[in-house]
């Protein structure tokens, strides 16, 4: 893929009309309805929406772990349509980080075994993924943690360590899903600015939330509302917009 490489005017990744359904029983849900947007290399964007908005299933289909029932998805110039699941996982973990709410780290490996973990099934030698295991816990502010376990680091550790793991193996995309999710307010900010650190470094990072304060925060923020994108703009523009729905239904409220 290096003509798409050299063309730094293309975008990362494309999605055209791209629909997901799912069967369940007789019942047909519409999860995402022809949704279409590009990112660029070096974007920081948020998808935000309420519960069931679809964000999780567009994540997913980002992420190469889950296949459009509609329309094309490119990454790097490639359709993904038609790849079986051994080529999605060898592009998922070629192109893609992952960062989860719940941190999803092994309980009884230290934090520098959890972070080199992508690099063992890349097939990298002991010594040269030590060090960038190493490399990574330090640009996460943890290089005086890298032999604790999780259950001896606090929350907002185990959460730079699942952000160390995903960044180690120099992914093309940081995928995150309400990374801040199980963290109290200030350690969830931290974290914020740790990924705001890691976009001005020149990551691509693409983040689900359903917190508007989050989304006003970040360059760009894409609104779902039940599968359809309804906002598509500077994150504290797309964040005022939900809050000023809000104050019109309470307003509403008031009035009737
Ligand atoms: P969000 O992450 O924004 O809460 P999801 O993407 O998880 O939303 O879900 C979008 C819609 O698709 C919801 O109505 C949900 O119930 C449905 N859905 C998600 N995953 C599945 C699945 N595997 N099977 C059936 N329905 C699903
Ligand atoms: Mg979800």
């Amino acid at each position: 893929m290096t003509h798409a490489a050299a063309d730094a005017s293309a975008p990362l990744l494309e999605l055209d009309g791209v629909s997901r359904r799912y069967k369940m029983g007789s019942e047909i849900i519409h999860a995402l309805r022809e949704v279409s947007f590009k990112v660029h290399r070096g974007e920081y964007v948020a998808i935000i929406g309420t519960s069931g908005s679809g964000k999780s299933t567009l994540l997913n289909l980002l992420g190469c772990l889950d296949t459009p029932t509609e329309g094309a998805y490119r990454l790097r110039g490639r359709d993904v349509r038609g790849l079986d699941d051994d080529a999605l996982s060898d592009l998922r973990n070629r192109e893609i980080g992952f960062i989860f709410q719940t941190f999803q780290l092994l309980p009884r490996t230290t934090a520098l075994e959890n972070v080199e973990l992508p690099l063992v099934y890349r097939g990298m030698g002991r010594s040269k993924r030590r060090e960038q295991a190493r490399r990574a816990l330090e640009r996460v502010g943890l290089g005086k943690r890298m032999n604790h376990r999780p259950n001896e680091l606090s929350g907002g550790q185990r959460q730079r360590v699942a952000i160390a793991r995903a960044l180690c193996a120099e992914p093309t995309i940081l995928l995150a899903d309400e990374p801040t999710g199980n963290l109290d307010s200030t350690t969830g900010r931290d974290i914020l600015g740790l990924f705001e650190q890691l976009h001005a470094a020149g990551n691509t990072i693409i983040l689900v939330t359903h917190e508007p304060t989050i989304a006003a925060r970040c360059p760009r923020a894409i609104r779902l509302s039940d599968g359809q994108i309804v906002h598509d703009g500077p994150g504290a523009q797309v964040a005022a917009g939900i809050r000023g729905m809000a104050e019109a239904v309470a307003a509403e409220a008031v009035s009737a």
